[in-house]
């Protein structure tokens, strides 16, 4: 069965870091997560003053952050002396674990700047491991044709086989970046155990839902996806570009207060001693 359209969000305007503006899809009051997801912001802007000010240093711990950029570059730096340019087409894959405490700033004074921050929760058992890296450019990022489709395969695998160099077998997750033709059908099967959504960067992508409706779902739309085997979409007279992203749930608790996500409130108040005592 095809998965449906269980809910249409639409992303809100929000500033972030020292002042960049972005649009949060998941991580507000109208989607607080869809497990394990936790966050997703989305930045697109030609305009300076919306990102030059970027992300200082902060810290993360007890889950993992997915750096994907369309266009512009982006520095990272962190507390261990790991550092790096996230460049268009590439993904930083950042495991927090136990601790990090990074900067990310644009690597750029004008021009565009475009891409997505995923949060993905890490299980109990391993919100205290420690903090790793999977950073791959577009080169790596295998491409896969299929008549009037073009499939970005970053993290896990498609129906062809074609399987991205990001892996991480705790939430299992499927990150793949869609551009469609018009009037371009999109089908693709999902594990059924696996939380999964849409959203649309550009064009119009229509699918149905749960009352058995076709909804249209447009740029900065989320769609989150009901349960069900394969996922089933078609573009309109225009081009289209989305986000497939899909992931197996934990279903643990959540406590999360800022960059941390624990399971308890004891936990989260441990973070940010440790965090202050320098221990982190
Ligand atoms: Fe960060």
């Amino acid at each position: 069965m095809n998965r449906k359209v269980k809910q249409l969000i639409t992303g809100m305007p929000a500033t972030d870091g020292a002042g960049v503006e972005l649009v949060r899809v998941i991580g507000q009051p109208a989607l607080m997560e869809l497990d394990p997801f936790l966050l997703l912001d989305c930045f697109r802007s030609d305009v300076p003053d919306d990102y030059i000010a970027g992300f200082p240093p902060h810290p993360h711990r007890g889950f993992e952050t997915v750096t994907y950029l369309l266009n512009g570059r982006m520095r990272h730096k962190d507390n261990a002396g790991n550092e790096g340019v996230i460049e268009p087409g590439g993904i930083q894959w950042m495991t927090a674990g136990r601790g990090i405490v990074h900067s990310e700033m644009p690597e750029q004074e004008n021009g565009l700047l475009e891409g997505f921050q995923l949060w993905v929760n890490l299980p109990a058992t391993h919100k205290m491991s420690s903090p790793a890296y999977q950073e791959y450019d577009a080169d790596h990022i295998p491409l896969e044709t299929r008549p009037g489709t073009r499939i970005k395969v970053i993290v896990g695998e498609t129906s062809e086989g074609n399987t991205g160099p990001v892996s991480q077998p705790l939430t299992r997750p499927l990150y793949l970046d869609i551009q469609l033709e018009a009037n371009t059908r999109f089908v693709e099967p999902l594990p059924a155990t696996h939380n999964a959504f849409i959203y649309v960067i550009e064009g119009i992508l229509r699918i149905e839902d749960i009352q058995g409706d076709s909804v249209e779902v447009a740029p900065d739309q989320l769609a989150v996806l009901s349960e069900g085997l394969s996922v089933a979409l078609e573009s309109t007279e225009n081009p289209a570009r989305f986000l497939l992203i899909a992931g197996q749930p934990i279903g643990e608790p959540i406590a999360r207060a800022g960059p941390f996500v624990m399971n308890t409130e004891d936990e989260l108040r441990q973070a940010f001693r440790d965090y202050k005592n320098g221990t982190f």
